[in-house]
């Protein structure tokens, strides 16, 4: 390997076709063909995304939904069914997940991937972009479009390029020319602002941004000049920050010695809902899908999953999903034993601010309250009546 390859970077953008509509369309065969659009469906409600059908009519997601049944007035109008797609993120970002650690997660359907370390087991990063589309469409019934490049602009730029049902590979040494020739707003992180600015002095391409004099583009726009132009020029270093973006927080803990009792077991199960619920808020998220694993002796692993009644970060609901999954496991063993407990959460969607103050709110008072405790005592101080249970001999 040369040293230049080893020192390039394989990243791949995968971003879902439609995703919303293409799911209502999978679940409803008699939507398929027909303009869907999935959306807030009252006065104020917005696009959230409209199949390929509707596009023709000038639909566009964001769009006032008022202003999308003027245009299309025969379109199929639904509102989201967020636990449904996100049973279905679930699955995508499991495939994700088995092509590299380096995953991160920018909403339920849309990701980056580092699969730098991942080519030598898995072959070219074209082989692993058509592992990725064919397990999806496999498993979901869904199609991704796939951007490969040597960085997240370029790889991003790729699927874009190419989708619907997109696939395209740009190499580094192709990337200028591929961006040269599209209108600088395009480029990412250009905003509004700075998009007028450069207008102003006559850039209007992304390729004459490359080409602008960087002490003149440093007199129009400051400090962010040198990180715009090597944008421009398709050089990106930025990496795939899979923390920020992690699809599933989840606890497990392996027994030393094997649980038989049903009560013991609830009541440690409650300890990793806690632990979770904790995880998930302090990152000011919610989830959808509950998933229960259970190990028995020596190495046989159950896993069991179900959705929220409505994404949550709450202990005792994601507590009373896992408790019926494990009742629903413990019923159907002769002889239940378990080496490994555990529960996680997924689905993810962020927290709207006011949520934490209407319905729903619960079981999450007391989990706010105890959040608090663990922050100033460290964690384990104040435990629910359940949890002290695990303190039990075994
Ligand atoms: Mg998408």
């Amino acid at each position: 390997m040369s040293p230049m390859a080893a020192s390039e970077r394989s990243i791949i953008h995968v971003d879902m076709d439609a995703f919303y509509a293409s799911v209502e369309q999978l679940d409803r065969p008699e939507l398929r063909g027909r303009p869907v659009i999935v959306g807030g469906l009252g006065p104020r409600g917005v696009v959230s995304t409209c199949s390929y059908e509707a596009r023709p009519y000038g639909v566009r997601s964001a769009m006032p939904t008022a202003q999308a049944r003027r245009l299309c007035p025969d379109g199929v109008y639904l509102v989201p069914r967020i636990e449904r797609y996100s049973e279905a993120s679930a699955i995508v970002f499991e495939v994700f997940h088995e092509v590299t650690p380096q995953v991160e997660g920018l909403s339920l359907d849309e990701a980056f991937l580092d699969v730098t370390a991942s080519l030598k087991l898995l072959g070219t990063v074209e082989s692993i972009g058509r592992r990725i589309k064919r397990s999806i469409l496999e498993r979901t019934g869904l199609v991704a479009s796939v951007g490969m490049g040597p960085n997240k602009l370029v790889a991003k730029l790729a699927s874009e390029m190419s989708k619907p049902d997109g696939f395209l590979r740009i190499r580094g040494g192709e990337a200028r020319t591929k961006l040269a020739p599209l209108p600088v707003g395009r480029l990412w992180t250009v905003g509004k602002v700075t998009e007028q600015t450069l207008h102003r002095i006559g850039i209007h391409t992304i390729g004459e941004l490359a080409a602008c004099d960087p002490s003149r583009l440093t007199r129009a726009l400051g400090r962010q000049a040198p990180v715009l132009q090597a944008l421009a020029r398709g050089e990106d270093s930025r990496a795939v920050e899979s923390e920020r973006a992690e699809q599933s927080i989840g606890s497990e803990h392996t027994f030393d010695t094997d649980v038989a009792d049903r009560n013991l077991a609830e009541a440690w199960l409650l300890k990793q809902c806690e632990r979770v619920a904790a995880r998930v808020r302090a990152r000011n998220l919610r989830g959808a899908t509950v998933t229960v694993k259970l190990r028995e002796p020596p190495f046989t692993t159950y896993t069991r999953q179900a959705s929220l009644a409505a994404p949550s970060a709450s202990a005792s609901e994601i507590f009373e999903v896992a408790r019926r999954l494990l009742g629903a496991w413990w019923q159907t063993q002769p002889k239940p034993r378990l080496r490994l407990l555990g529960v996680s959460l997924s689905g993810f969607d962020r927290l709207p601010q006011e949520d934490m103050f209407v319905e729903g709110a619960r079981g999450a008072a007391t989990d706010q309250v105890q959040d608090r405790i663990n922050l100033r005592f460290g964690n384990g101080s104040l435990v629910r009546a359940g949890s002290l249970r695990t303190r039990e001999p075994e």
